[in-house]
């Protein structure tokens, strides 16, 4: 049985940037995802709090995103707020989309500190895993990377057809973006304007975020 795909990709998005659009744009091209919910943390369990508050944090994730009918900003982990652990939003998820599959997408620089997410084995149990390829991310001779490599999927069409477990990997075109990066030019108040979705770049200088 085939069942609608549901793509989750999480991250701070402080702010989200062209990095992250294109990946999601390349995967979309070669997965077709039903949907991706873009789903901005409350407080990342493994990072510093972000710069921006939770709300321009969205705002601009709803600029960004505009006109793809198939993406949606999902702002449930700031309405739980506290920490934001993956495994408590895939179970919500599958709460509100119970007919559909759930795909957890994260990049290879996530990929590599897995085993240091809360329940991190439990997420095969209601996701299977896209990881986005990255060449310049080698990950580690461990143990939990020979499993995780155990359960590469044959096909990705299994993406429909499994529920969860399973894993794919997907190369994507890295642009060698990050928001760090971004937040530093800011506060030399130089907002980046080519690396950020022009509204995004536009909302960033009308609201002096990360100037300070
Ligand atoms: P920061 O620099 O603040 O750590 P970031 O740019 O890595 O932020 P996040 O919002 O933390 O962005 O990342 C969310 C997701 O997007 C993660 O899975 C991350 O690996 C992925 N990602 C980040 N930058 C890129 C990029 N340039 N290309 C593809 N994926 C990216």
């Amino acid at each position: 049985m085939t069942s609608s795909t549901l793509g989750v990709f999480g991250g701070s998005f402080d702010p989200v940037h062209l990095g992250h659009l294109h990946s999601m744009w390349e995967l979309q091209l070669h997965l077709s995802l039903d949907t991706i919910h873009f789903i901005p943390c409350a407080q990342s369990p493994l990072k510093q709090q972000s710069l921006a508050s939770a709300e321009h944090r969205i705002a601009m994730l709803k600029l960004a995103i505009r006109g793809q009918p198939k993406w949606q900003v999902d702002d449930r982990e700031i309405q739980r707020q506290g920490a934001s652990y993956t495994i408590d939003t895939l179970k919500s998820l599958k709460q509100d989309f119970p007919q559909h599959n759930l795909c957890l997408i994260f990049s290879m620089d996530v990929a590599v500190d897995l085993p240091k997410w809360h329940k991190w084995e439990e997420l095969f149990d209601y996701a299977n895993i896209i990881i986005l390829s990255r060449p310049e991310f080698l990950l580690p001779e461990a143990s939990w990377v020979q499993d995780l490599k155990k359960r590469t999927l044959a096909n990705s069409s299994e993406l429909r057809t499994k529920k969860s477990g399973g894993v794919w990997w997907q190369t994507t075109t890295a642009l060698n973006i990050s928001a760090t990066e971004i937040r530093n030019l800011c506060k030399k108040q130089q907002p980046p304007p080519y690396l950020l979705q022009h509204d995004v770049w536009q909302y960033i200088q009308q609201h002096k975020i990360y100037t300070e």
